[in-house]
């Protein structure tokens, strides 16, 4: 017989950091509550996808609002001679956050693990090629990679870096990355303003 309880466990399953006991724990937590908390739950995960929509320009998903670009792409204020590459939505939200850096933005969409092959499948690199080929034009001057302290947050690094090296250089544009005065397994969700700060200063 289908077992409901098995099916959306293995939903979860899908999700980054659950193994199969905790969602096995989240579904049981689920029916612990009551059905204003599943209805509300069901409601909310419809709106996330009708109501959101990826950045043209950085890709970013913000509340969309008949407003074509997100609030950072939008913003006069935002310095658009650096661009900061980070591999997820929740990476920028946290360096956003420290209020540190004040240029602009551009989410990969993940990272490369060290033996995957068509990286381009996996990250953003055709549309930021296309991105950082856009804002050339209107003065770009550097672009600072911040993915990851782990292995493919250092690959994903190495392939940005090869895939922009002509258009970088052509242009006479600046490429670094983070300092590494962040440990080794640093995932930048998780980065302190102060961590950040040291980072972005002696970023090479
Ligand atoms: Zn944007």
């Amino acid at each position: 017989m289908h077992d409901p309880i098995h099916s959306l466990a293995q939903i979860f399953k899908k999700l980054p950091g659950i193994g199969e006991r905790q969602a096995h724990r989240i579904v049981y937590d689920i029916l612990a509550k009551d059905k204003n908390f599943t209805d509300s739950f069901i409601d909310q995960l419809k709106k996330i996808h009708d109501q959101t929509i990826p950045c043209p320009k950085c890709f970013r998903h913000f509340v969309f609002d008949n407003i074509e670009v997100c609030d950072i792409c939008n913003n006069p204020k935002i310095n658009p001679k650096t661009i900061l590459i980070v591999e997820r939505d929740t990476d920028l939200t946290a360096i956003a956050r420290t209020g540190i850096y004040k240029g602009l933005y551009f989410v990969l969409g993940g990272s490369v693990p060290i033996l995957a092959k068509e990286p381009e499948k996996i990250i953003r690199l055709n549309e930021l090629f296309n991105r950082v080929d856009a804002l050339i034009k209107n003065g770009l001057e550097e672009v600072i990679l911040a993915t990851s302290i782990t292995p493919a947050g250092e690959h994903t690094d190495e392939i940005i870096r090869t895939y922009l090296k002509n258009l970088i250089s052509q242009n006479k544009i600046a490429i670094k990355s983070l300092g590494r005065g962040i440990s080794t397994g640093t995932e930048i969700e998780y980065i302190d303003p102060e961590t950040f700060l040291g980072a972005l200063n002696n970023r090479g």
